[in-house]
Formats: structure tokens, C-alpha cells, sequence
């Protein structure tokens, strides 16, 4: 059989394209050198990848940026504010992603969301009813040619404009009913171009399809593509799905003209059954996605032959492709790079490059590989630990309520803590200077104490409640400066987790996570971050929060496991995470912060599943993580970057005592839906975006909290950027804290 990969990791296998990137955005080189960088990224990856004998190979699953804004500026979705900057066409593109600021104007960057049930985070296109969509772009023929003169003859990847249309905001009176047939004529263009060119394949990126369709979804997708297909030439199209089943699609899309089908064996639950219900036609090719794209684990063979031998009862075996179920740029390059992990670990891993093995050695049918592959599943040590699974199934019903009820809370935490109308705070990370990262690399290489580690952390720690203290905030934070990432950090702090060194994988933009991967049972060894929490507390008289991540979090940003459920690992972690917050609240602290960045980020892309395979265990464990607590003790809870509008109840049912969450980039969508929704928790929209650079002025933050006071009440209503700060610069955050407190005093003036 044949090999295809959806998509390669694009950042390099070192992050070079980051580190040249922040050269380029910081001023210290010029475009010249950024695009050589890459190139060379580009021409490595197609190497990697040739090498393997891979059969299918991608071009255009670049970016500098995001493939979905590539697909905007391809089509020139640009809107008028990014342009009017005058700026070089590059240049333009970053500031669309990053907002601008400097002599030619000042613009914030568009809005940023999570690309389906990955932490990967995509810009949103704006759409509005001056734009003029047209084929001005040329990468996806650019990066083409460019591989062919590697040796490379790509398939062209391309976000589909279904997809794409779906993905879109819409900011005027027009919708997609407007759109749809000038960017339907855009691709049918560029596909001629690609043609032209001599390209052969086009892989259709249709990931919006394992959602649920309703008619008019079906009814859109199916027009656009028969123009399409009538006008694909010599072209093949593969329409590739991933993230899920495409159940609601299935019949439709085999009765129409693609000569190749991608589709998702590894999490779409039904995709076997709809191929052995209601076939798979003679006349196209299907590409198995069997190898998991999102997970860090070797395949087991075994079972992916029994899937293998189930398809071959509807797909004769020249018509399968075995590839991988999405793109591999949500798992890491290469465990080549891992120096640390014994083998004894190792050996149950498969980054992208070993996943490249993977394909190979299945397509193949290589009995001794299949064989040294069986020998890898016989034994796996260090994971289940007696304890934990105990103290699992003592959970209580009881324990996944605090008593007593939010209202009554409310008023006793008021009155404890005494903050102001609007009190500012801000969600934890202060910025990782080069300094703090240094204290923190220095220790774990063995080149300082512990003495000497915790005393730099200790004045960084006081500098930063002075900080605080002197921009006149109300509930201080002590800065974060001991984590590299709010989930490794735990993950270290907890047996049961393996890590990596270099496994990072591409979040948004350039920035990059490297998510530690739960190998065993979880458990608390000691307390984690009492000490400075406590430490910082000593330094002021004001509220000090305390600052964890959450359980669902912890989960959703690490590897998990595949041997046990997502639920009963996240309730190890919850019971983990009760036994820090119980211990910060005996050590007096005062408010607990308990970030759930990411808790949407598993839920089911189908609404009918949100609850019963997500929901219903993710909330009551978090809930499990603060019910111990006393009546004064404030709870607070921190997320971004995903939609919430629809899930507001679920998030008020975890029934924190203050939320803070991201809101800038949206413009405050979301806070009408609270509204609707009578939602309890007291919130903190962010005001500002933290994700930029730019410094909002007193008068911006003075007209965002207007805005956002004619939908929540007063007293619920904190005064918050949308994120942690760590990412930022001293010198913008000073600035736009200061700004943030001055505007909220204003506030309070009226
Ligand atoms: N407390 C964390 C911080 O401030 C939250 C980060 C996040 O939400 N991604 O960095
Ligand atoms: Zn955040």
C-alpha cells in the first residue's frame, strides 16, 4: 500500500523558524533572511519526509503564521485596517495576526480560536461587505514549485472553502450566501494555476465536515464542490476529513466526483462503520487515516491490521492509502532529540518522524516489523500505583459540591476580603525575562543551589508584589516565575509524568508547548507551590492569589494516556490538585485561582456529545478539586482562547467564585450571552489582549468597561487583562497596568 501525511510540523526540528521569526518581529534582521529561514524549513521537512519513502507528501502545510490567515491573504480577505498601514504585503500579514503599532498606525490583530479539539489556534478571517475576494495570492503554486525542484511532486494542500467559509466572521449585513460562488471561482482559478504547473493532486482540507451539517451545511458543501469537480481538469482532488466521523456527510460525499477520500480512523468513532454501511466506491481511493496525529504513542499494529482487514471488506486493498488520521503538526518532530528518556520509555512513543516509520512498516505488512512491535506492547513499567486507584473509587457523591451555596459565599467573601468596586488583578504569569528563565535552566542543569534558585525566585517574587503594590492593584498574584508552563510545572510535580526536552508543538503563531505526557497513575508528592505563594503573601498587606492549573487543563495539555478513560485519569489529577489548593488555604491564602484555560478544548466537536462524553465528568472534577474549601476562601478560575457562549451553564456549574477569561479579541460576545444566561459567577472580562505588544490607552480601557457594564452588574464585575503576562515585556506590561488601573479608578468615579 501507498503512504500519505496530511500535514508536517512546521516549525523546525529546533524551533529555528521561532527563534527567526522573534529576530524578524524584534527588528534585528530583515525579510531577506526570514524567508531563507523558511525555505530551509520547507525543504527539510520534504526531505524527511522523501527519505521515508513517504508517497504523499504535502507542500503549502507551511506558514510563518497560520494556514488559515495564508488562506485569507490568498484570497485577498484582508480587511481595509490592515492595509491602510502601507505596509509590505509580509508585513501586512503579521499585523493582521499580531496587531501593529508604531509610526504608520495602531490595530489590533484579529481575532484567535482554537482550530477544532486541538490546542493549536487559528486566525479568524474577517469578512465584510467590502471585500472583494480574488485570487491574489500565490503560495500554494510558490511552495509547489519549490518542492518539485526538490524532487519533491507534492499533493497541494489547501484549506477547503467550505472550511474556510465556516471559519469566517462576518462583519456587515452579507453572509456566506454572498461569498460562496466568487470564492468557489477563486479556487476553481487557483486549481488551473496549479494545473499550469504541472501539479497532479489537491488535498482539500475539510475538517469542518466531522462536525454536525445540518441541510443547508450539506446543501452549501455540495454545491461548491460540483462546481468545483466539474472544473478540476486534470487536477485529482482529495478531500481529506479529520478530527472526527463525517456521519452527517458520508453518503454525499462518496456520490460525488473526488477521486481520493481522506478519513479519520483513529477518533472518528464511526468512520468504519459508515464505510462498511454504505460502502466505498470503486472509482476512488481511500486514504485510512490509522496513524494518530495527535498523540505521541507507537501504534499498536496489531490492532490497526484488525482495522486494516475490517476495510478490506468494503476497499479493495489497491485503493487503500494508509495515512495519518490529521496533520502531524500537533505531535512533536522527532524523539531523536530526546537524550533523557531511557528506552524503556522511549520505546512507546512515535513523534512525526517515527510516525513516518510507522506508515511505511504498515503499509508494507513487514512481518518482523509487525512482530518487534508486539514485543513493545508485552511490558510497560511504572504505571499503576494501588493507592490512587483507591482513593479514586472512594470518591464520594458529596465531594463534588462546596457547600455552602455561591450567594451565601459571596457575601462572606465580600466582607473578608473588603476589595474596592471593580477590583484589578491580573490572571498570574508576570514576564519571563531572560533573567528568570536563566534562574530556572542554571538549576536544573546543576549550576546553582536550590538556596540560590529559590532566593533569586524569592526577589523576583518581592520586586513583583512592589510592582503590583506601586500600580495600585487590588488582588496581587506572586508572578509565576518558577514555571516554564503552567502544565509541565505540575507535571513535575507529580509522579506518574514523563517529559520531554525538545517535544514541542506549534500552539499559535510561532509560540510553541511542549506538553508532558502522562505515562502512569497520578499522584501529589509534596506541596508544589505553597512556598511562594506563601513567600509573597508575606510581602503585603494586599490578597495574594494563589495559582494553579486545573485538572481538566492538566489532562488536556498533556499527552494522556490511552490504557485508561480521560475521566478516571483527570480525576487522579483532580485529587491531586484539592490536596495543593487545601494546603494553600491552611497556609492563608486567601483566593485560590484554579485555570482551566483549556477546558473546551476536548469537548466533542459534536454538540450531541458535549455533555454525555465530556461535560458531565470534566465540571464535577473541577469541582472535586475546590468543594473541600471554606466558605471565605474566593475561588477563582481562569480561561481563553475558545468560544464559550455555548457552553455558559457548564461554566457557571463549576461554580468558582470569579472568572476571569479572554474577551478583547472577541469584542464582548460572549458577556450577552452571560447576561442571557443569568450566569452567578462574578467575572473579569479581559479588557485588553495580551497576546500583542500593544498598549491600550486609558481612554480604550475607560470606553471597553462602559461597554461591558451595560451588560454585567457592577458589583460582579473585576477589572482584568485576558491572559497571564508572561509572554510580554516589562516595559508594555508596566504601561498597560498602570493604564488598567487608572481607567478602573475612572470607573469608579462614575
Ligand atoms: N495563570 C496563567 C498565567 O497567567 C494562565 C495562563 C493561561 O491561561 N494560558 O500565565
Ligand atoms: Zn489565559
Amino acid at each position: 500500500m501507498k503512504t500519505s501525511v496530511i500535514g508536517f510540523p512546521r516549525i523546525g526540528r529546533n524551533r529555528e523558524l521561532k527563534f527567526t521569526s522573534e529576530k524578524y518581529f524584534a527588528g534585528k534582521i530583515g525579510e531577506a533572511e526570514l524567508l531563507t529561514e523558511g525555505r530551509a524549513q520547507r525543504a527539510f521537512n520534504i526531505k524527511v519526509q522523501k527519505d521515508s519513502g513517504i508517497d504523499l507528501i504535502s507542500s503549502n502545510d507551511f506558514s510563518f503564521y497560520d494556514n488559515v490567515l495564508d488562506t485569507a491573504f490568498l484570497f485577498n480577505v484582508i480587511p481595509e485596517r490592515y492595509k491602510e498601514l502601507g505596509l509590505s504585503v509580509i508585513d501586512t500579514y503579521f499585523a493582521a495576526a499580531r496587531g501593529y503599532q508604531g509610526d504608520k498606525g495602531n490595530v489590533k490583530a484579529l481575532a484567535m480560536k482554537k482550530w477544532f479539539n486541538t490546542n493549536y489556534h487559528y486566525i479568524v478571517p474577517e469578512i465584510d461587505d467590502s471585500t472583494k475576494i480574488a485570487l491574489t495570492g500565490t503560495k500554494p503554486v510558490d511552495e509547489y514549485l519549490e518542492a518539485k525542484e526538490l524532487g519533491a511532486d507534492t499533493k497541494v494542500l489547501l484549506i477547503g472553502p467550505f472550511t474556510f467559509l465556516k471559519l469566517c466572521r462576518f462583519t456587515g449585513e452579507k453572509g456566506i450566501s454572498d461569498f460562496k460562488d466568487a470564492l468557489t471561482n477563486e479556487y476553481i482559478a487557483l486549481i488551473g494555476k496549479l494545473e499550469e504547473k504541472g501539479c497532479k493532486l489537491v488535498q482539500f482540507d475539510e475538517p469542518y465536515l466531522v462536525r454536525d451539517l445540518d441541510k443547508e451545511d450539506i446543501a452549501l458543501f455540495e454545491e461548491i464542490y460540483n462546481k468545483i469537480l466539474g472544473k478540476k481538469g486534470s487536477v485529482k482532488v482529495l478531500l481529506q476529513t479529520y478530527f472526527g466521523d463525517i456521519r452527517d456527510i458520508y453518503e454525499k460525499i462518496i456520490s460525488l466526483d473526488f477521486d481520493l477520500i481522506g478519513i479519520d480512523l483513529v477518533e472518528g468513532r464511526k468512520s468504519l462503520d459508515l464505510i462498511r454501511k454504505y460502502g466505498f466506491p470503486e472509482d476512488k481511493i481511500l486514504v485510512a487515516g490509522l496513524i494518530n496525529g495527535k498523540n505521541i504513542w507507537r501504534n499498536d499494529y496489531s490492532k490497526t491490521y484488525e482495522k486494516l482487514e475490517i476495510l478490506k471488506g468494503s476497499v479493495s486493498e489497491d485503493r487503500i492509502i494508509v495515512g495519518t488520521s490529521c496533520s502531524l503538526l500537533h505531535v512533536p518532530y522527532t524523539l531523536g532529540s530526546e537524550t533523557k528518556l531511557t528506552e524503556d520509555y522511549k520505546k512507546h512513543f512515535s513523534f512525526a518522524e517515527e510516525k513516518l516509520t510507522e506508515l511505511k512498516e504498515i503499509a508494507s505488512g513487514d512481518e518482523a516489523a509487525l512482530n518487534a512491535n508486539k514485543e513493545i506492547f508485552k511490558n510497560r513499567i511504572d504505571v499503576l500505583d494501588n493507592d490512587v486507584k483507591e482513593r479514586v473509587n472512594a470518591i464520594k457523591k458529596e465531594d463534588y459540591t462546596r457547600l455552602p451555596s455561591f450567594e451565601e459565599r459571596e457575601k462572606i467573601q465580600k466582607e473578608r476580603l473588603g476589595l474596592p468596586l471593580f477590583p484589578t488583578t491580573t490572571i498570574g504569569s508576570f514576564p519571563q525575562t531572560d533573567d528568570v528563565r536563566k534562574n530556572r535552566k542554571d538549576y536544573r542543569s546543576g549550576l546553582i543551589t536550590k538556596e540560590q534558585y529559590i532566593g533569586f525566585n524569592e526577589k523576583k517574587i518581592a520586586e513583583c508584589i512592589r510592582l503590583q503594590e506601586e500600580l495600585g492593584l487590588d488582588v496581587l498574584v506572586h508572578g509565576e516565575f518558577e514555571r516554564n508552563d503552567m502544565v509541565e510545572y505540575f507535571g513535575e510535580h507529580l509522579s506518574g509524568y514523563v517529559f520531554t526536552e525538545k517535544a514541542w508543538v506549534l500552539s499559535y503563531g510561532t509560540r510553541c508547548v511542549k506538553p508532558p505526557i502522562i505515562w502512569g497513575d497520578v499522584s501529589r508528592k509534596e506541596a508544589i507551590t505553597v512556598r511562594w505563594s506563601v513567600f509573597a503573601q508575606s510581602c503585603t498587606n494586599k490578597p495574594v492569589k494563589g495559582m494553579l492549573t486545573g485538572p481538566v487543563t492538566i489532562l488536556n495539555w498533556s499527552f494522556p494516556r490511552e490504557d485508561i478513560s480521560l475521566h478516571e485519569s483527570t480525576l487522579q489529577i483532580a485529587l491531586a490538585i484539592r490536596d495543593e489548593v487545601l494546603d494553600l488555604e491552611k497556609n492563608g491564602i486567601k483566593i485560590i485561582q484554579i485555570d482551566e484555560a483549556a477546558l473546551r478544548e476536548k469537548l466533542p466537536l459534536r454538540k450531541s456529545d458535549w455533555y454525555s462524553e465530556y461535560l458531565d465528568w470534566a465540571i464535577p472534577a473541577f469541582r472535586l478539586v475546590h468543594s473541600g474549601v471554606a466558605p471565605d476562601t474566593q475561588i477563582h478560575t481562569h480561561m481563553c482562547y475558545s468560544e464559550f457562549t455555548d457552553i455558559i451553564p457548564a461554566i457557571d456549574s463549576m461554580d468558582a467564585d470569579v472568572i476571569t477569561f479572554e474577551a478583547s479579541r472577541s469584542d464582548l460576545l460572549i458577556l450577552d450571552a452571560l447576561k442571557e444566561n443569568n450566569f452567578k459567577t462574578e467575572v473579569g472580562p479581559g479588557v485588553y489582549d495580551i497576546h500583542s505588544p500593544r498598549v491600550p490607552s486609558v481612554e480604550e480601557l475607560v470606553s471597553v468597561l462602559t461597554k461591558i457594564r451595560t451588560k454585567t452588574e457592577d458589583k460582579k464585575l473585576w477589572v482584568n487583562p485576558d491572559c497571564g503576562l508572561k509572554t510580554r515585556g516589562i516595559t508594555e506590561t508596566k504601561a498597560s497596568l498602570n493604564n488598567l488601573v487608572e481607567a478602573a479608578k475612572i470607573i469608579r468615579g462614575q
